[in-house]
Parts: structure tokens; sequence; C-alpha cells
């Protein structure tokens, strides 16, 4: 199981400049399983533009993404939908991952449903869940407003191993939390990429946290992807 990008450009067009803003050019790289390409660079160079476009949630100008070797470009609908499940993005503000107006409960066992997973199973595999994420039982009856920013990062990355992912574009995933909670979150990521054998696309503007998580690290600047 592969994930790889192939010769990604972006260039958004403009209404003034006929020509569009490139982004970034030729940028090529691979996700292994179980270890984390960290991805750093200054704001505002594409860092997000290249995770949207690696979970499929954005299209590449030139380029493919190679998911199993097969592009995203070309696939049929079933083997689409496989990707976007096994392909997953967690972002920085965990509050918006989460529908205010829903118990966190129903936020997670939507989810379950999804997978058509019967309801004795759905309540089995919200317990597990929330074991490895670290939470009690008792955020189930909450709503997202009543929890940290740190409670609903666990929970969203708690909800999207529900999924079963092999690949996570991780965006900033620490950098809307205190820093007494991020070292804490980024222990989970560890913890559970050890566990699950699960890839991670980490991007960051903080070098600490990427060269304390990754294993390759490349940095996105004036349009190109450099390896260091
Ligand atoms: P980073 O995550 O490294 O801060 P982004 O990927 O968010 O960078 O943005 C890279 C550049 O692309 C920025 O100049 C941003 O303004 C531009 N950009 C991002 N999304 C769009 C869009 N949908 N349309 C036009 N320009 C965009
Ligand atoms: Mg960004």
């Amino acid at each position: 199981m592969s994930l790889k990008a192939k010769n990604l450009s972006k260039t958004y067009s403009s209404g003034l400049l006929r020509e569009g803003k490139c982004i970034f050019r030729e940028v090529s790289f691979e996700l292994e399983p179980g270890k984390t390409f960290g991805l750093m660079g200054p704001s505002g160079e594409g860092k997000s533009t290249l995770g949207r476009i690696i979970a499929g949630l954005e299209r590449p100008t030139e380029g493919a993404v190679l998911f199993n070797g097969n592009p995203l470009s070309g696939m049929k609908k079933t083997e689409y939908a496989t990707f976007r499940r096994r392909v997953q993005m967690m972002f920085q503000d965990p509050t918006d991952a989460f529908n205010p107006r829903k118990r966190i409960e129903n936020s997670i066992s939507e989810v379950l449903k999804l997978l058509d997973t019967p309801r004795t199973e759905r309540i089995r595999r919200t317990k597990e869940m929330l074991k490895t994420a670290g939470l009690p039982e008792e955020v189930l009856s909450r709503y997202p407003a009543q929890l940290s920013g740190g409670q609903l990062q666990r929970l969203a990355l708690g909800r999207i191993l529900l999924l079963d992912p092999e690949y996570i574009v991780l965006d900033e995933p620490t950098s809307a939390l205190d820093v007494s909670v991020q070292a804490q979150i980024l222990h989970l990521l560890k913890k559970v990429q050890a566990e699950q054998k699960i890839g991670y696309l980490l991007i960051s503007h903080d070098e600490a946290i990427i060269r304390f998580m990754s294993e390759r690290v490349g940095i996105l600047e004036n349009g190109q992807l450099d390896m260091i």
C-alpha cells in the first residue's frame, strides 16, 4: 500500500493576472507505512495546498497522486471511495471538525453508521476508540463547546482511526493548542502510528515538532520541495 506525489504542480488562476499564481512546481515524494514525512516551510508557501492535494481534497494543476500505483484521476468510483477512506486528513482547529449542535456521541456514531457497523458493535468500537485516544466515556454526552481543544483533537484523531486509515495528512495538528497539550497530542500520534503502522504527512512550521516526529524531512519554499 503506497501513497506517492509525482511531479505535482499547482497554479491558482487569478482574475487579475492572466497567468495565474504558481504555488509550487514538480513536487515529488512518497509516504511510507508507519513512518512520518515532515513537511515544513514558511507560511504561504503551499504546505496546506500540497496536503489537500495528496488527501484528494483538491486537484493538482499538473502531476499525479498515486495510491498503490494508480493515479487518483483515473480511478473508478469504488476504488476512489477506498482511497478516500484510507487516506484521511486532520486539521489545525479541532472545533471545526465537530458539529457544534451535536453531542459527541452522535458525531462518532455517524461515522460507524456509514461503515454499516451494527449497534452493539458501534458501542464496543466507540469505547475502544476512547481508550486509544485517552479519553473518559463522559465525553460522549458532551457538546464540542464543553470540551477542551486537546480533548477535541484526541476525538478528531479517534474518529479518523475508526476508518482504519493507512495514511493521515496532519496539517499543523497542534498549532491551535496550548503548549502543554501539544506534546501530549504528539505522543498520542506516535503511539497510534506505532500500533497501527499508519503513514503520516506531518505539516508544521515548527522545526522542533518536525524533527521530533519525522524520519524524513522536506522544506517547501520558493515553489520547490527540498529534502534535508
Ligand atoms: P501554507 O499552508 O504553507 O501556509 P497554503 O497552501 O495555505 O500555504 O497557501 C499557499 C498559497 O496559495 C498562498 O499564497 C495562498 O494565498 C494561496 N491559496 C491557497 N488556497 C487558494 C485558493 N483556493 N485560491 C487562490 N489562492 C489560494
Ligand atoms: Mg497551512
